[in-house]
């Protein structure tokens, strides 16, 4: 181990707040994506252990609900303390097992960190509604009450931050839960409930397992009636085999599922500021989000010299061993998304798409694809239709705002779309227009837990963060009064 980190290397369940080993006894390696060594183990569950994590937040379930809302919220208080504290071990453990570089490891550590602040602040802040039937005959009571105990299933890309998005309004709203982290990052989740732990949360609240048989599983807990909310980011291709297994017990969804944001660029946008946020919009987490920049549009006047400026940054972008401090961009997690981001790359690249920056893997351990800027993108390019998930960016030219709507609609998802121009009111108007839970005028950026973060289309159901967040883990209870 190249760095301190507040797991030990191989780690058990986490169920009732104790540590136990899982049935069979078996494990899972961990792998660095820089190195390709293993660099820990983790319990790998089977259907009875995830049953017994169902008991373990059933049994907890209501003394949590029951507890004060001020109480919750300093609980969470402390859980946002305790990763601000340990957040250089946590971005290290994360750079190790994701392989993201250490300045977008720490950043997530803080935007993790993040979740549990603004739900400790609205854990306290749960209010109903009151008023009087427009019959007269009685008064229309309105509260909110959790709604039961929460199966969470994260992603390997962001795994504190994924993880903390729900579990903080999870607990706020006075729910218990599982968690079940991606198999390519689960020590993150380990430290994360270690944490949880010493701040205060009690036995049983939170859960963690994790699982080389994800779906039977997940399945096993989707089965158990007491399970009553089902909260999940990934692929909208296993979004959907989920929604369908919820179904069968009419479980409570909220999915985040994937993406393909367009970048758009007007001609008379700053495009110093718009490459500015093309970097960050394309290269935080070096392109491994559902919410990355996935096809640049740019308007014909200015795109040549947007595709110039911005093959030169991402040029010069070091790639690098995510935990060494210089990275800016690490490897992807894992060789399979290298196999599938070169694939894309080349596809464009025989269908007439020019190379301006990067376009091939790095010949050395470790899953490295290099920064990559493609111009003269043709439309049947597979790589403008899918998520491409690694830092490729395919440039496109149109000529009129009514085409740049259209190229960015043209697709099956709807998370978050990024729009350059000085002009407010264009800005305005075409934000309207696009069709995606999100938009980032004149910003790289749109994620904020105080924001409501999600997707329409097939990108999925319900929002994390917000207020909007916590009442995906709540119900409405309308109580009728004869006064
Ligand atoms: P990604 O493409 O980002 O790896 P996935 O949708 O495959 O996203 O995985 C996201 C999470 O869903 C991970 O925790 C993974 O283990 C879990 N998962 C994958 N397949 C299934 C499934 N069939 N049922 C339940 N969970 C699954």
């Amino acid at each position: 181990m190249r760095n301190a980190t507040p797991v030990p290397i191989a780690c058990d369940l986490f169920i009732g707040g104790r540590w136990t080993a899982s049935e069979t006894g078996r494990h899972i390696d961990v792998l660095d994506p820089s190195t390709e060594k293993t660099i820990g183990s983790v319990a790998d569950a089977t259907p009875a252990d995830a049953l017994r994590a169902v008991d373990a937040a059933a049994q907890a379930a209501d003394g949590w609900a029951a507890t004060a809302p001020r109480q919750r919220s300093e609980i969470l208080r402390r859980c946002y303390e305790l990763m601000v504290r340990d957040a250089d071990a946590l971005a290290s453990l994360i750079s190790r097992e994701n392989g993201k570089a250490l300045c977008d490891a720490k950043a997530e550590v803080l935007y993790a960190a993040e979740f549990f602040r603004w739900f400790a602040e609205e854990a306290v802040r749960i209010q109903g509604d009151i008023g009087m039937a427009p019959g007269g005959a009685s008064r229309i009571v309105v509260q909110y009450q959790p709604v039961g105990v929460a199966l969470l299933i994260t992603p390997w890309n962001f795994p504190a931050a994924m993880a903390t998005r729900k579990i903080a309004p999870a607990l706020a709203a006075g729910c218990t839960c599982i968690l079940k982290p991606a198999t390519e990052t689960p020590l993150t989740a380990y430290a994360v409930v270690r944490l949880l732990a010493e701040a205060g949360v009690p036995d049983g609240v939170v859960n963690v397992i994790t699982s080389s048989t994800a779906s039977k599983v997940s399945n096993a807990i989707l089965e158990d009636r007491r399970v009553r909310k089902l909260s999940f980011t990934g692929s909208t291709e296993v979004g959907r085999i989920l929604l369908r297994k919820a179904a069968d017990a009419v479980i409570n969804c909220s999915m985040e599922l994937g993406g393909n944001a367009p970048f758009v660029v007007f001609d008379d946008a700053d495009i110093d500021a718009a490459i500015d946020g093309a970097m960050v919009a394309k290269m935080r987490n070096g392109g491994e989000a559902c919410t990355a920049a996935n096809r640049f549009y740019v308007q014909r006047a200015v795109a040549a010299e947007f595709a110039q400026r911005l093959a030169s940054r991402m040029g010069d972008l070091v790639v690098g061993d995510g935990v060494d401090p210089r990275t800016q961009c690490g490897p992807l997690v894992n060789a399979a998304a290298v196999a599938k981001v070169g694939a894309l790359v080349d596809d464009a690249v025989r269908k007439g798409a020019r190379i301006l920056a990067g376009g091939r893997a790095l010949e050395r351990d470790g899953h490295f694809y290099l920064p990559t800027v493609l111009t003269d993108v043709p439309p049947d390019a597979d790589l403008l239709g899918e998520e491409i998930f690694g830092p490729v960016a395919p440039v496109v030219v149109f000529d009129r705002e009514e085409e740049a709507i259209a190229l960015a609609n043209a697709t099956e998802y709807g998370l978050v779309a990024y729009v350059f121009t000085r002009d407010l009111a264009r800005g305005l108007r075409v934000s309207e227009r696009i069709e995606s839970g999100m938009v980032a005028l004149n910003r790289g950026l749109v994620s904020d837990p105080a924001a409501p973060f999600g997707g329409v289309k097939q990108s999925g159901l319900g929002r994390e963060g917000a207020h909007h967040g916590m009442l995906e883990f709540m119900e409405a209870k309308y109580i009728s009064v004869a006064w």
